[in-house]
């Protein structure tokens, strides 16, 4: 209890220091910065400040910049330095982490969602994106240009707040994670200068450092601007997928924790488990199993057949077209309320533990505060991870984890605040106890915000934390784990 605590005010003193040394954005700070921006950008004021999707512990700040062009986000970025005001870039504002919570009333969040263009190669082998590009902007275009895309489960996140964590999604085992799959990024640095940056032969130069950081712990040096990634063509057949969701009842759910840990994904499968309330307090949780085939509902049907043989109570399965993938993730886009998550990642899943988070789920959802949260088990193939060296990005669980867990919460009246928080807590403490792994660890862009570094950047903390000394080295892009913090 004591180490806590002495944690806990380091990072106080910490960001007492980072407050007090920084400035507040003032309203001429602001009339001076707009001048100096392209025609097309724009200044919001405290009044309109753009809903994010979860409000706990989220960015309070003076204003919002409305970038236009790349150029914008470096002027905005020398000018804020130049007047020691903080900023934050923002492409779909649905990080929750606690973290972001530190831009606190002084500063400004740079808003890239007008940098949205997507644009295809010839061949559909590339795509190049704006750093405020979502999801669902990027998987229309895609699918209007037959090819696919690495692409997250839900349409209105991020592609590179997604992308720079790492960016799990269906097509996972076929061709990696998204981070896997950049060909560049254009990058605005702390300092203001914007720089290409891509995989080099020449290990000592610093941007081949910084293509290394940047996929997975992109948010602490600097801010994306463009990307380039891979785009795969595709015939009209590999533009449909087989997925949907099976349902089952509590007293399949050992079974059922029992036969994901133990079926063997196919590059083309990956499934996720919800928990979720039925919306009838006195009934039991839905149990909720999604399942993806990238190919023919009996070539699916013939590679889950380890979990239809359990039983499912219904099925719901269908031939759906690639823009609808994540059609069932639509109800998550709801901006508002409090949201933080509480996650873990596994090597393997123990049934036990996952009827003692399902038996305080079923408790939880009692309270009608609680009624929206919800428990997320996604699992991927993770030979095509794998078969990429782990050293070779940033992103510091690719032999380790097989599955992401996460405690999902939502409400909306702060006196329910403690309740929520000690059930993320309860699940996250069952799941990193039975997760089969040395360490904890955390996809970070599922993680609450209290966790260790080492918990969310694994064993690439050091050499992280080396660079940003050299790009970041006033700690501008601090908001998002930042490297120098517990
Ligand atoms: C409903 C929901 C569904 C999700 N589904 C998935 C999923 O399927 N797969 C998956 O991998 N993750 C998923 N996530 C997690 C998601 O990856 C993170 O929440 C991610 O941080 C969201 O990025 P954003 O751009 O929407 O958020 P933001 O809050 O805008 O950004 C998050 C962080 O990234 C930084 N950032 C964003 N864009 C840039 C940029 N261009 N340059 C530099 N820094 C940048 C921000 O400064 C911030 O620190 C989901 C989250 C939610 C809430």
């Amino acid at each position: 209890m004591g180490s806590y605590f002495a944690v806990r005010l380091s990072i106080f003193l910490h960001w007492l220091y980072v407050f007090a040394s920084s400035a507040a954005a003032t309203g001429a700070d602001l009339a001076i910065l707009r001048s100096q921006l392209s025609p097309d950008a724009s200044v919001s004021w405290t009044t309109s400040i753009a809903p994010r999707w979860s409000d706990y512990d989220a960015p309070k700040p003076t204003a919002i910049i409305n970038v236009a062009v790349e150029k914008d986000v470096q002027t905005t970025i020398q000018f804020c330095n130049s007047r020691s005001i903080p900023y934050l870039v923002q492409n779909g504002a649905h990080g929750s982490s606690t973290t972001l919570g530190q831009l606190a009333h002084n500063g400004v969040i740079i808003n890239l969602a007008a940098l949205n263009r997507v644009t295809f190669n010839a061949d559909k082998t590339l795509v190049s994106l704006e750093g405020g590009t979502l999801m669902s902007e990027m998987i229309q275009s895609a699918y209007s240009n037959s090819a696919l895309v690495l692409s997250g489960t839900c349409n209105c996140i991020g592609y590179l707040g997604a992308l720079l964590g790492g960016g799990f999604g269906y097509l996972i085992g076929q061709y990696g994670l998204m981070l896997d799959n950049v060909v560049s990024l254009n990058v605005v640095l702390a300092s203001g200068q914007a720089i290409s940056v891509t995989p080099s032969d020449d290990e000592d130069k610093y941007d081949e450092s910084l293509w290394w950081a940047m996929r997975g712990a992109g948010p602490n040096f600097g801010a994306v601007t463009s990307a380039v990634v891979k785009s795969y063509p595709v015939d009209s057949n590999s533009l449909n997928a087989w997925l949907g969701p099976l349902l089952f009842e509590d007293t399949q759910l050992d079974t059922l924790i029992q036969t994901m840990n133990d079926i063997t994904l196919e590059p083309e499968m990956a499934m996720s488990l919800t928990f979720a309330s039925s919306g009838n307090a006195s009934a039991s949780p839905s149990i909720i199993l999604t399942v993806f085939y990238h190919g023919t509902e009996a070539q699916g049907k013939a590679a889950f057949a380890p979990i239809y043989k359990i039983g499912p109570v219904a099925d719901e399965t269908t031939i759906t077209a690639y823009p609808n993938w994540n059609a069932a993730q639509d109800i998550s886009c709801v901006k508002g309320g409090n949201k933080p998550s509480f996650g873990a990642g596994l090597a393997e899943l123990e049934a036990e533990s996952w009827k003692a988070v399902y038996d305080a789920y079923k408790n939880f959802i009692l309270h009608p505060e609680a009624q929206e949260s919800v428990i997320l088990l996604s699992a991927y193939p993770t030979a095509q991870i794998k078969s990429i060296p782990d050293a070779s990005t940033a992103y510091p669980f690719r032999s380790t984890v097989r599955f992401n867990a996460q405690a999902s919460l939502a409400w909306n009246d702060s006196s329910f605040d403690a309740s929520a928080l000690a059930f993320g807590t309860f699940c996250r403490d069952k799941w990193r106890l039975s997760s089969g792994l040395k360490e904890n660890s955390t996809y970070i862009n599922n993680a609450f915000g209290d966790e260790s570094l080492t918990t969310v950047y694994g064993q690439s903390l050091g050499r992280l934390q080396d660079l940003k000394r050299i790009y970041d080295p006033h700690g501008r892009f601090n908001y998002w784990f930042p490297l120098d913090g517990n």
